[in-house]
C-alpha cells in the first residue's frame, strides 16, 4: 500500500472513532481530500484508494488536474473566490464552500443560470472576526442566507468555517458555535442546512465530535506542502 493510501485509511479510522465518541453515525461525515499543490499522479493514488471528493483552492491549478483525471472524482472549491471567476467555478465544482457576500452569490447565480445548473454552495462564517480570513460575521449570516435563498440557481447546503489556528481543544467552541448558528438559521424556514464544513488536518477529529459533515484534510493525507 502506498503512503497516500495508508494515510487515508488512518484518517478515515480517526473520523469514524471521533463520530462514535460523540454518539454520531459516522456515515454522513464526508472526507474532502485537500489536493492544492498536489500533482495529478498523487491525486490518482488517493482516488484508487477509494477517495471520492477533492478540495482545491486555485482555479487554474484545479482546472488542469480535473481535466487530467477525467470523470469520476467530485471536486469542491474551498478557497477564496472572486466574483469575476464565478463562471469557471460553476463549470468545475460540485460544491463551493466559501461564499461570503451577496456580490459573489449574484455572480454565481448568473453563471449557474447560463449553464442551466443549480449550484450547491456553503456560506462561510468568520466567527473570530479575523481580518485575514474570509467569511461573514455570524450576525450577518441570516441576512445573507435570506438574500441567497431568493436566487433560484443557488442552493445553500450549509455553513463553512476556518477558525483561528489554535490547539484542537481551543477551536472546539468555534465548531460548536457554527453548529448552533446552523440550528438558528434553520429556524428561518429557508430550507435545511445539513452540511457543516469544518476541521482540517490539525483539528478534524474535534470538528467531527462537534458535528462536521465535511472535513477538509490535506497535510494528513498528502504530507507537507
Ligand atoms: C489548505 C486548506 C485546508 C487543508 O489544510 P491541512 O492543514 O493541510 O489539512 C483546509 N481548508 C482550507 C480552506 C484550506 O485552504
Amino acid at each position: 500500500m502506498n503512503q497516500v493510501a495508508k494515510n487515508l485509511e488512518e484518517v478515515r479510522k480517526r473520523i469514524e472513532a471521533a463520530a462514535r465518541r460523540a454518539g454520531r453515525d459516522p456515515a454522513p461525515v464526508k472526507l474532502v481530500a485537500v489536493s492544492k499543490t498536489v500533482d495529478a499522479g498523487r491525486i490518482k493514488e488517493a482516488w484508487d484508494a477509494g477517495q471520492q471528493i477533492f478540495g482545491e483552492n486555485y482555479l487554474q491549478e484545479a482546472k488542469a488536474k480535473i481535466e487530467t483525471l477525467g470523470p469520476g472524482p467530485a471536486w469542491h472549491f474551498i478557497g477564496h473566490l472572486q466574483s469575476n471567476k464565478a463562471k469557471a467555478a460553476v463549470e468545475l465544482f460540485g460544491l463551493i464552500h466559501g461564499v461570503d457576500s451577496l456580490k459573489l452569490a449574484r455572480a454565481l447565480e448568473k453563471a449557474a443560470a447560463q449553464m442551466g445548473k443549480v449550484q450547491e454552495i456553503l456560506i462561510q462564517v468568520n466567527q473570530a472576526g479575523e481580518a485575514s480570513k474570509s467569511g461573514v460575521n455570524p450576525e450577518a449570516a441570516a441576512g445573507l442566507l435570506r438574500d441567497i435563498a431568493a436566487l433560484p440557481h443557488l442552493r445553500v447546503k450549509g455553513l463553512m468555517t476556518m477558525p483561528p489556528f489554535l490547539d484542537p481543544d481551543e477551536v472546539r467552541p468555534y465548531f460548536r458555535s457554527l453548529n448552533e448558528l446552523r440550528d438558528r438559521l434553520e429556524q428561518l424556514d429557508l430550507g435545511t442546512l445539513p452540511e457543516l464544513s469544518m476541521g482540517m488536518s490539525g483539528d478534524y477529529e474535534v470538528a467531527v465530535e462537534e458535528g462536521a459533515t465535511l472535513v477538509r484534510v490535506g497535510t494528513a493525507i498528502f504530507g507537507k506542502r
